[in-house]
């Protein structure tokens, strides 16, 4: 790009359309500073625009993980409603007494048609007030197969008001340590009595495919907790089999969810250490929670990629414009100096500094229009070195040109006001206007200059051998209007010029513009020439 940029530059063309554009944005200066901003401006909307695609990002992730929680819930309490639904038909029957004595092959045929359709059922048995298994809906359990060391047997045997009970997970003794959970009710006789529990096995293989179908994210978890911390079943888990049992009732976040029921929460899981979003809520009626967590970084993944390649495009772009207002303001720069140095070389003489011929040009035309204007007089003086041909001849051209540089320097030093223009009108001749000053004022000024130069000249013996450089000088004054012209001006100047040096030289001279004669002559009494 450098090299591109070093190709346009320095065309002329290419340099006069960047003028161009930077007059019309009238900013030479502010290029920089305006670049600085607009990229200034430009990084804010690219910032503030991330900032929305994040927080849709998270609103999005949070929405979805509270959708696949109620999901889950609703799919939790649909099964464990079925089973409740179950367990009450069965105790009901099994209570009362034409279903006490039935042999153990027709309960337990029962039981299996009641839960043939059911997706998580493991097993549905019938104990006896002593824990003996008296019907199984698997066919599995022996007669002497005794259960009343599982707390769903000792909970429905010491309280007869337990009504449905859901037990902590287990591994099953009958279906090879299939992880399950007991949901059980109590059968209670006509009078009261204890005569057994009627139980549920829940296989929480059901709910592991169930979650591990749902997909959110590697690192996300859905999990179904009991009400007192113990995990039922975790996907994906630590330990692949669901972290079943495990207890969490100690941890911070597991006693910030149980407090809230229902809601969201970002904490860094206890388990594996990873932060999420977790959207947690309660199975209505069941001691069961169940959480939906998504791991952060996930859900910021992708933003995270589009921030990177916005942010880093933003940040390059922004980059090349600095580089380039850098470039185009160092160009700029330059133009500007050019055109100062032009400026200077157009309007200015190199010997003296002054005001060249066609600056000067430009500057009567200017005051005499402002005089015309204004209304004001307008003065102008004609300087000219005298004998100056002698200067040259007998000290050399380059002490001329010296004489000639401090002869400009002794004028421009006796010019009093901001507004008086001093020229060198060509060769060893000078000019220069005098706004708003009459004859009176011109002369005055002639003269200054003209004693200046014989005094300061002559004293300092500029020419080396003390040669006398004197002026003469014609001066015309006139309150200009449209009938009068410059050239008439400058020519009444010129005549006075004329007559001064006629009249014999180092003299002020003012043109009557009336007559077209010279007026007055002013001038120092004759010094002799000495060469
Ligand atoms: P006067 O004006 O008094 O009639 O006599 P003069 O000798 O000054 O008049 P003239 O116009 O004949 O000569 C002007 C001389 O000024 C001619 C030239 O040698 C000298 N001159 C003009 N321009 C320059 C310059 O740039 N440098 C130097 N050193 N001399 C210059
Ligand atoms: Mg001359
Ligand atoms: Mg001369």
């Amino acid at each position: 790009m450098f090299r591109a940029l070093q190709m346009i530059s320095g065309k002329p063309h290419i340099d006069r359309m960047l003028g161009r554009v930077l007059r019309l944005v009238g900013a030479r200066k502010a290029l920089l500073p305006m670049s600085i901003a607009m990229i200034a401006v430009m990084l804010v909307v690219v910032a503030a625009t991330l900032m929305i695609a994040r927080s849709q990002a998270w609103e999005q992730a949070e929405q979805q993980a509270e959708n696949v929680r109620r999901a889950v819930v609703e799919d939790v309490r649909s099964q464990l409603t079925l089973y409740g639904r179950m367990l009450d038909i069965a105790q009901g029957l099994l209570g009362g007494p034409q279903f006490a004595g039935l042999p153990q092959d027709l309960t337990s045929g029962m039981l299996a048609r009641m839960v043939h359709d059911f997706e998580a059922a493991g097993v549905v048995i019938v104990l006896d007030p002593a824990g003996f298994s008296v019907a199984d809906s698997s066919g599995r359990s022996k007669r002497t197969d005794n259960f009343a060391d599982r707390d769903y047997f000792s909970v429905h045997r010491d309280q007869a008001d337990k009504g449905l009970y859901l037990g902590p997970p287990y591994n099953s003794r009958l279906r090879s340590g299939d992880p399950s959970f007991a949901l059980s009710r109590r059968i209670t006789g006509d009078q009261g009595q204890f005569r057994g529990v009627v139980v549920a096995a829940i296989r929480l293989e059901h709910f592991r495919s169930l979650f591990s179908s749902i997909d959110l994210g590697p690192k996300s978890t859905i999990s179904l907790v009991s009400n007192d911390g113990v995990v039922m079943m975790r996907q994906p888990s630590s330990d692949a089999q669901g972290d079943v049992g495990r207890d969490i009732s100690a941890s911070a976040n597991f006693r910030e969810i149980k407090g809230r029921r229902s809601g969201t929460l970002v904490a860094t899981t206890s388990i594996d250490g990873v932060e999420r979003l977790i959207s947690f809520g309660e199975v209505t009626g069941y001691p069961l929670l169940v959480n939906v967590s998504v791991a952060t970084e996930e859900i910021l993944a992708d933003w995270w990629r589009e921030a990177v390649l916005i942010g880093g495009i933003s940040l390059a772009v922004s980059c090349a414009l600095v580089f380039l207002a850098l470039l185009l303001q160092g160009k700029v720069d330059e133009l500007e100096n050019a055109k100062a140095a032009l400026a200077e070389v157009v309007s200015k003489d190199a010997l003296t500094g002054l005001a060249n011929r066609r600056e000067f040009d430009v500057i009567v035309q200017r005051e005499w229009r402002r005089a015309v204007r204004e209304r004001t007089p307008l003065s102008l003086l004609m300087i000219d070195a005298d004998r100056f041909k002698q200067v040259n001849d007998r000290f050399g051209h380059a002490e001329g040109d010296k004489v000639l540089r401090e002869l400009a320097s002794e004028i421009r030093g006796n010019l009093r006001r901001a507004t008086d223009s001093a020229a060198r009108y060509g060769g060893e001749e000078f000019a220069i206007v005098l706004p708003n000053t009459d004859e009176a004022g011109a002369m005055k000024v002639a003269e200054t200059i003209r004693l200046a130069v014989s005094a300061k000249l002559q004293q300092t013996g500029a020419a080396g051998g003390g040669a006398a450089v004197t002026v003469s000088i014609g001066a015309a004054s006139v309150i200009p209007d449209y009938a009068k012209s410059i050239d008439e001006f400058i020519a009444a100047a010129d005549g006075a010029l004329y007559a001064a040096k006629k009249a014999g030289r180092n003299r002020s001279q003012l043109a009557d513009l009336e007559s077209g004669q010279s007026s007055r002559v002013v001038s120092l009494p004759p010094r002799p020439e000495r060469n």
